[in-house]
């Protein structure tokens, strides 16, 4: 079997590379790879490789990609969102359509995995986790989508969704979720024994919407690391947004990020643009586990976004205030490794007897990617070949 050999590529650190691959998969890495007279040489040109980019959280059900542009329509409350959204999907293209023109987007930027949230409620049943996992299957052997059954709506104030919820795990779902125990259903106690009990029961991971506001927020994640460590879930929880942690003190931070570490809750950050959120540097020091996606692109909930995961991890270092190499090296980590650990993607990153899987794109290092952002000229190259967006 002929080797291929990546010559002239650059590592994330900014040292040279080569990249030998045989059967689809890494059969050396280092600054130079043995090869014989038969071996196929790749001149990568100095170019940068970085493993896959992983969006931790994106809802593909939601988004207009693809579609025409709506322009964003404000409204005053939750509640009026949610009715805005089910006037403007209704009118919108399939989501199978939709989420095919995402999903497309995003593995031309060099996505290879996501966790998406599903809406799932009494009205929708199951039809959107149906559409998705439709869209899913065309993308099989280019990206891994994780499903999360969302209760956009609400669990214990939405009558039927726990029904709904749990028919999603049968379904196939590899995640419940949750949201705003407090602020939107009234009753959080109420809301996590329905997720954690279908979790349990159904052997499934938990990702928790979570908006509430500062001592509400603090309280939520007190009572879901609580719940993770009364059933053994370390590892398997997770809470995305979690505001309330950018609008506490640090000591307070620094308290419940301790629980949050012991319980090995994940916390996922988008960095969002008019709202405080979670210190990320001080999370890691605490041995807190977090990571980021594109959230909303494009939909009834904000204009923004483009399902670009290097551009996701530049927003979350310029509202962090990263500027140091090893700070923006977090943020490129984010949209990795933290994310792959996350949603269970094994057979991922630049290792010998891994998948040959990468993505090629015009920086000196990893650092100044994720400053710089480039969205042109990548190239995906998955188990030793390129990929040619059909
Ligand atoms: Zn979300």
């Amino acid at each position: 079997m002929t080797d291929r050999i990546f010559i002239n590529a650059v590592a994330a650190d900014g040292s040279p590379l080569e990249l030998a691959v045989r059967d689809g998969r890494f059969s050396a890495i280092g600054r130079h790879c043995p090869r014989s007279a038969n071996s196929e040489l790749i001149d990568l040109e100095g170019q940068l490789v970085l493993p896959g980019f992983v969006d931790g959280h994106i809802h593909l059900d939601k988004s207009f990609v693809g579609d025409r542009w709506r322009p964003h329509q404000p409204v005053a409350s939750l509640r009026e969102r949610l009715a805005v959204e089910k006037h403007l999907l209704s009118s919108a293209p399939p989501i199978v359509q939709r989420a095919d023109a995402l999903i497309r987007q995003a593995a031309s930027f060099g996505t290879f995995a996501m966790r998406c949230h599903v809406d799932v409620d009494a009205s929708t049943g199951l039809d959107n986790l149906h559409a998705i996992m439709e869209a899913r299957e065309h993308w099989r052997d280019l990206i891994d989508i994780e499903l999360v059954a969302f209760p956009q709506a609400g669990v214990v104030s939405c009558p039927g969704t726990a029904q709904i919820l749990d028919a999603a795990m049968a379904a196939g779902a590899q995640v419940i979720g949750g949201i705003d125990p407090s602020t939107l259903d009234g009753d959080a106690e109420a809301q996590l024994a329905i997720v954690f009990g279908i979790a349990e029961r159904r052997e499934v991971k938990i990702d928790i919407h979570l908006h509430e506001p500062e001592q509400i927020g603090i309280a939520q994640l007190q009572r879901i690391a609580e719940r993770t460590l009364a059933l053994g879930m370390q590892g398997r929880v997770a809470v995305s947004h979690a505001y309330a942690l950018g609008e506490v003190t640090p000591d307070e931070v620094e308290r419940i990020a301790a629980q949050l570490a012991r319980a090995d809750i994940a916390i996922m950050t988008n960095a969002p643009g008019d709202c405080a959120f979670p210190p990320v540097l001080q999370l890691r020091k605490a041995g807190v586990r977090v990571f980021t996606g594109n959230d909303n692109i494009q939909d009834a909930w904000w204009p923004y976004g483009n399902g670009d995961m290097l551009q996701r991890a530049m927003l979350v270092g310029y509202r962090s205030g990263f500027y140091t190499d090893d700070d923006l090296y977090v943020a490129l980590h984010m949209a990795t490794e933290a994310g792959a650990q996350v949603i269970g993607k094994t057979d991922y990153g630049l290792k010998v007897g891994n998948e040959a899987s990468f993505v090629v794109l015009k920086a000196p290092n990893g650092a100044a990617a994720v400053a710089a952002a480039a969205p042109s000229a990548r190239r995906i190259v998955r188990n030793g070949q390129f990929w040619v967006s059909g």
